[in-house]
């Protein structure tokens, strides 16, 4: 997996940061993850094709996290799209984004397909027979969800050297690396553990923004290799975080430390701040590995 953040600020677009926006390269895909303000700019500052994005997930209509959307959807326009395009987020971002689109005359030439979401338990939104998308129902000032994004176990790896050893066939192969058993043409069976290797463990990567601390998340996200809990606020400033339902750097902290994940990346930085080197020096306080997001940063698992 690979994360592209295009910009992990919080409320208002400055000189040097970006409201929230991520691009996630799983299996093929380009899942992008909530739409500030900039996020165009952004994805062509880090050279990701428009085209590949054919799934948007949006946590919630505070305008830092979608107000990039309907710029975003008349581009893809202009640039000639004619591939479906999926938007799941909040009953409500249907109508925002038709109402301007009606207004301006200016429809799609590509179908614009909206999952509209309400539910307050996890849900899956997306899946094939690599990937799988559920929500994470978070606590905001608005119905706000995260979203987990989880590969699927792979098939086995050949054992080459076994397979020759063993002289079979490249048209066993793909049964091989289904789990299956192999009979030779002498009658005896090689069983499959001895022809190859246990998959990759999938990976996995749980977004989590905008939210109060809330540990019933908990269960639903634990283990995952990356976790993105936004921190808004540092310790000092606590009591403004439980007022407008953000966490801080150390409550993120434990939500990771709990989860046992693998990695914390904080992100969603109120702009009061002259410096987001504090947010990992709290977080560390609580749980080890911590990495900053940062606007243009990729992190890759
Ligand atoms: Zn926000
Ligand atoms: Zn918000």
């Amino acid at each position: 997996m690979k994360l592209h953040i295009l910009g992990c600020y919080a409320a208002t677009p400055r000189t040097l940061t970006n409201p929230t926006s991520q691009v996630l390269e799983i299996k093929n895909h380009m899942f992008l993850i909530d739409c500030g303000e900039g996020t165009q700019v952004q994805l062509r500052k880090q050279k990701i094709k428009f085209s590949r994005i054919n799934h948007i997930f949006i946590s919630h209509l505070h305008g830092d996290h979608f107000f990039g959307l309907p710029g975003l959807i008349s581009t893809f326009r202009l640039l000639g799209r004619d591939k479906e395009m999926h938007i799941y987020g909040p009953t409500g971002i249907k109508e925002a984004i038709t109402m301007l689109l009606k207004l301006g005359d200016s429809w799609t030439n590509y179908h614009l397909i909206f999952h509209e979401l309400t539910s307050k338990e996890p849900v899956l939104v997306y899946e094939d027979a690599k990937v799988s998308v559920t929500t994470i129902p978070l606590d905001h000032r608005v119905y706000t969800n995260g979203f987990l994004f989880r590969e699927k176990l792979g098939e086995r790896q050949l054992n080459i050297e076994a397979t020759t050893e063993y002289g079979i066939d490249t048209l066993y192969f793909r049964n091989i690396k289904m789990g299956k058993d192999v009979t030779l043409d002498d009658g005896t069976t090689v069983k499959n553990e001895l022809l190859s290797f246990d998959p990759t463990a999938p990976k996995s990567y749980a977004y989590c923004s905008d939210t109060a601390y809330l540990p019933s998340i908990i269960n639903q996200i634990f283990g995952v290799d990356w976790l993105y809990h936004e921190s808004t606020f540092l310790d000092s400033e606590a009591h403004l975080s439980t007022k407008t339902k953000h966490s801080t750097a150390k409550e993120a902290a434990a939500i990771a430390k709990a989860a046992k994940v693998g990695t914390l990346l904080l992100g969603h930085y109120s702009t009061r701040y002259k410096s987001i080197a504090l947010f990992k020096e709290e977080a560390t306080s609580i749980f080890e590995n911590v990495e900053l997001a940062d606007d243009g940063k990729v992190f890759e698992w």
